[in-house]
């Protein structure tokens, strides 16, 4: 993608921050981490234990090469670099792998990080990064904007969060939610943010396009919110029509501005879910407080996992990570494929859903008896599905304040034909069952 010409205004961010956040001290030790690499110092600093005295001579790694054939070579890592790898290091991630990762995310957004005030610090896995951004946001009472349903981690956060019961539903009509807050919230602050899974939404499995962003972007900079744009699922997109571009990417077009946009993006579903990687693209205000709040709470994310990304990635390139995005969304179009082909063979007549464009779930709804009474999925999954012989996740984990929900979960990211042909012939068992009784 190119760079945007014109140059947007760049949001000051400090009345947004908590008093929480406010109150962070930077850790003595770590905030010295960077002057070590000053030119002609000498170093006496870190508590860094002697790599000399680690039983790791090298690590090679077996990798696949993204273009043109999946053909493997091996990486090694040695010398500095394997010293690096199990060594502490920068606690917002190994210098040269966030390089890596803010030129990528120029190229794959648009955005000039000298004009714009962004940068990237990497995490344990986007969900670390979430909640550490959650923390520097949201004060308690503070209101929040979801989607309903909500991933559930996401909502199991805000459980511990003392906010208030303003779980906003982000439909078409958040606008008429926003402009009746007055009304509906007699004296109450407005939210302060909204957490959106834009591709692929978690649970439901739905994209929202471009029109919709802007108008979300547009309703953003009116009612003073930021948008959590948390993309997990962004490299897992698979519809006949362009991918929609990112909010971090429409908003200086939309807005004018920047900075009320805070992506997050996770290596989980593309490269590996155990090597707990994801990275924050956000002001450098926030990033700073993130950074902050690792340093006293975990210290860093692991740099061996970080430098065999790095090494991985280096090997490839951009370009060649875009190429393995794209093989990886390929084979999950083909698996939701034969999933839905299993559902309709099984459960026609009794449950609808609507066909995923991204990501690796089914979200099914069961359709409600013949006099229009709605079944609640969540015995009929946590219970009946479970003796015959079948899991999913019942709506009710992704609803606020323990909403009922007649939707099941099903996810089709391991499953081959003859799984999802199994699961499915046993979940029919129970919703004839489940039906057969509630009809009675
Ligand atoms: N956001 C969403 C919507 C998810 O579905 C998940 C994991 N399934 C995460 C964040 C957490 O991802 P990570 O493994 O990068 O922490």
């Amino acid at each position: 993608m190119q760079i945007k010409q014109k140059i947007p205004q760049v949001l000051d961010l400090e009345p947004y921050i908590s008093e929480r956040a406010k109150l962070w001290k930077s850790s003595q030790i770590r905030s010295f981490f960077p002057l070590e690499h000053t030119p002609g110092v000498v170093s006496l600093l870190a508590g860094k234990p002697n790599p000399a005295t680690f039983p790791f001579e090298a690590i090679t790694l077996s990798v696949k090469s993204p273009i043109p054939d999946q053909a493997v070579y091996d990486i090694r890592i040695d010398g500095q670099d394997l010293d690096r790898a199990l060594q502490y290091g920068i606690t917002g991630g190994l210098p040269d792998f966030v390089k890596w990762l803010e030129e990528f995310q120029s190229l794959v957004h648009g955005n000039d990080k000298a004009t714009e005030n962004w940068q990237v610090v990497v995490g344990n896995g986007s969900q670390d990064l979430l909640t550490k951004t959650f923390q520097i946001l949201v004060n308690e009472g503070d209101a929040i904007l979801v989607e309903t349903p909500a991933f559930p981690c996401a909502e199991g956060y805000f459980n511990l969060l003392p906010t208030k019961e303003d779980a906003a539903i982000l439909a078409d009509h958040l606008r008429d939610v926003l402009e009746a807050w007055p009304q509906t919230h007699p004296g109450r602050k407005k939210p302060v943010v909204l957490y959106t899974v834009p591709i692929a939404g978690n649970p439901t499995g739905s994209t929202i396009d471009e029109q919709r962003k802007a108008e979300v972007l547009r309703l953003a900079k009116e009612h003073d919110f930021i948008i959590l744009e948390d993309d997990a699922y962004a490299y897992l997109y698979y519809g006949d029509s362009p991918k929609p571009r990112s909010y971090f990417s429409m908003e200086a077009e939309i807005n004018g501005e920047v900075g009320r946009v805070v992506r997050f993006d996770s290596f989980s579903k593309i490269l590996s879910s155990g090597m707990r990687l994801g990275f924050l693209t956000a002001p450098k205000r926030i990033c700073d407080l993130v950074v902050l709040n690792t340093a006293n709470v975990n210290l860093q994310c692991s740099s061996t996992t970080q430098m065999l990304s790095l090494k991985l990635l280096s090997s490839w390139g951009h370009k060649g990570l875009v190429a393995h995005c794209d093989r990886v969304a390929a084979f999950y179009k083909a698996k939701r494929d034969m999933f839905e082909k299993a559902a309709q063979r099984h459960l026609k007549g009794v449950a609808t859903w609507t066909t995923p464009v991204a990501g690796m779930f089914l979200y099914i709804e069961l359709a409600p008896l013949s006099d229009g009474t709605k079944l609640d999925s969540y015995a009929l999954i946590t219970e009946r599905a479970f003796k015959g012989g079948v899991l999913c996740v019942p709506g009710a984990a992704f609803m606020p304040r323990g909403m009922k929900s007649s939707f099941v979960r099903a996810s089709f990211s391991l499953a081959d034909e003859a799984v999802a042909d199994e699961a499915f012939r046993r979940l029919r068992i129970v919703i004839d069952e489940a039906r057969a009784e509630s009809s009675l």
